[in-house]
């Protein structure tokens, strides 16, 4: 995680602030968990990202996480240019890894796999409250060999209930993915002036969706996919699914 409480003061610390190591080595056993209360070390390596874990393991929101989990949450954090008090949010009814206040939306970094029951929970729950739900999946996940992980059905889901919304995270670049109504081009003939006129138009499937992805994906992350998708330009500033509004202008 990247926010800890100072135990005896009760002030909190971001990881990414902290650089002098007379400060850490000060509070290096004052450090506890915001959520838990439990005890927290700081990690900071040449290789690794900034960060606190829990001392002895524990079963806590925040949790195990993997350093991807946090590089991702650092990552979009600089991305959106997020405050420190947006970071690793605790609200009555959940702990969004991010949470765009002004807008709320809140943001689920995601590395390992999750099912379709708790991904669904957690979307309700975000809607339910009033807040926007965006999931940001690592691509590792789109991996062949990852049989658990079927990010189609999830994304199905999100379109059908109508909440929350997924993007691809992929070597530091984000990928929006969405449904959109299927459609099929009708060929018409007709006869004009003893001429044959070529003519068509595009027949929209009310019950089938397809992927859309609004921007282009580049090969890497193709070769990963499991799906197909199917690309053209949508609305500019905001996503309608299910009558529930979401921003799109986040996406690069
Ligand atoms: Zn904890």
């Amino acid at each position: 995680m990247l926010r800890a409480k100072n135990n005896k003061s009760g002030k909190e610390f971001f990881s990414w602030n902290i650089d002098d190591y007379r400060f850490i080595i000060k509070n290096k056993n004052d450090f506890i968990c915001p959520v838990c209360k439990s005890e927290l070390i700081f990690v900071d390596g040449i290789q690794v990202v900034k960060h606190f874990r829990h001392k002895v393991k524990i079963d806590c929101d925040f949790e195990p996480e993997s350093e991807e989990h946090i590089e991702m949450k650092l990552f979009m954090k600089d991305f959106l240019n997020l405050k420190d008090k947006e970071i690793e949010v605790h609200l009555r009814f959940a702990k969004p890894d991010l949470l765009i206040m002004d807008k709320m939306i809140a943001i689920e970094v995601q590395k390992s796999n999750i099912t379709k029951r708790k991904f669904l929970d957690r979307c309700y729950n975000y809607t339910k409250n009033g807040i926007a739900v965006m999931w940001i999946f690592h691509d590792s996940l789109l991996k062949e060999d990852n049989k658990n992980q079927n990010i189609p059905i999830l994304l199905r889901c999100a379109a059908e209930h109508g909440c929350g919304r997924i993007y691809i995270y992929s070597e530091k670049k984000i990928y929006s993915i969405r449904f959109n109504m299927l459609s099929r081009w009708i060929d018409e003939y007709e006869d004009y002036k003893n001429k044959e006129v070529y003519g068509g138009y595009l027949k929209q499937y009310k019950k089938k969706k397809s992927i859309q992805v609004i921007q282009e994906i580049p090969d890497e992350i193709y070769g990963k996919k499991i799906y197909k998708v199917w690309t053209k330009g949508g609305r500019k500033n905001e996503y309608k699914s299910g009558g529930y509004y979401i921003a799109k202008f986040y996406d690069i």
